[in-house]
């Protein structure tokens, strides 16, 4: 071999390395503090939310960063009992869900959480337990592989579906309500959970 083609082969080692490697999980930066007496939720402490002449608002809202180590695009807020659900899903019911796949989630994309306004924001309608900081939307995640998984796009494919529908199936019971692409036409591209208070029980769809 010519020290030119042992160069170009070393190269094409480097790179099938590389390509396979895991990326390691986000260091959890230190201004932030343990929320809602769970180990596994990383944040921020806000002060209460209040809004005057609506039922909008959170009395404790923690702004949420890493649950078990796991990143959020977006930092969803939300009152301690549905980012402590949040970080119940994650252990028993997300990243078992993507096993199979030989991968954990590194970072899960939020797309909605505390908002002060109505059911699909819809006039007329009911207010949202987004705006009570009761609910979170999941629009999808990323893999320690790299790899980037969204419901709009692989709810039905064959390598994410299975997992994206059993991540979903896992957060129903645990949240009291979940909707996703099977439930309207507004729930296409995420995954809605919250913690609202039924007299009815869950609520899946
Ligand atoms: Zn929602």
């Amino acid at each position: 071999m010519t020290p030119r083609r042992i160069f170009l082969a070393l190269l094409v080692i480097a790179a099938a390395v590389s390509c396979g490697r895991r990326e390691p999980a986000p260091p959890i930066p230190a201004h932030l503090v343990m929320l809602c007496d769970d180990p596994g939720l990383a944040g921020v402490v806000l002060p209460a939310i209040r809004v005057s002449g609506s039922a909008c608002g959170i009395r404790r809202p923690v702004e949420v960063h890493f649950v078990s180590g796991v990143a959020l695009n977006e930092k969803p807020i939300l009152n301690c009992d549905t980012a402590r659900t949040l970080r119940e899903w994650v252990d028993r019911g997300a990243q078992p869900a993507v096993r199979s796949l030989r991968a954990r989630i590194t970072e899960l994309r939020v797309v909605s959480h505390y908002a002060c306004r109505t059911r699909n924001s819809q006039r007329g309608a009911k207010i949202s337990e987004h705006a009570k900081g009761n609910a979170i939307d999941i629009a999808g995640f990323t893999l320690d592989n790299g790899e980037r998984v969204s419901v709009l796009e692989d709810w039905r494919s064959s390598r994410y579906g299975a997992a994206l529908r059993g991540m979903y199936s896992a957060a129903c019971g645990r949240f009291s309500t979940t909707l996703g692409p099977n439930a309207d036409r507004f729930h296409q591209d995420h995954m809605h959970f919250d913690t609202a208070n039924y007299r009815g029980g869950t609520y899946c769809r």
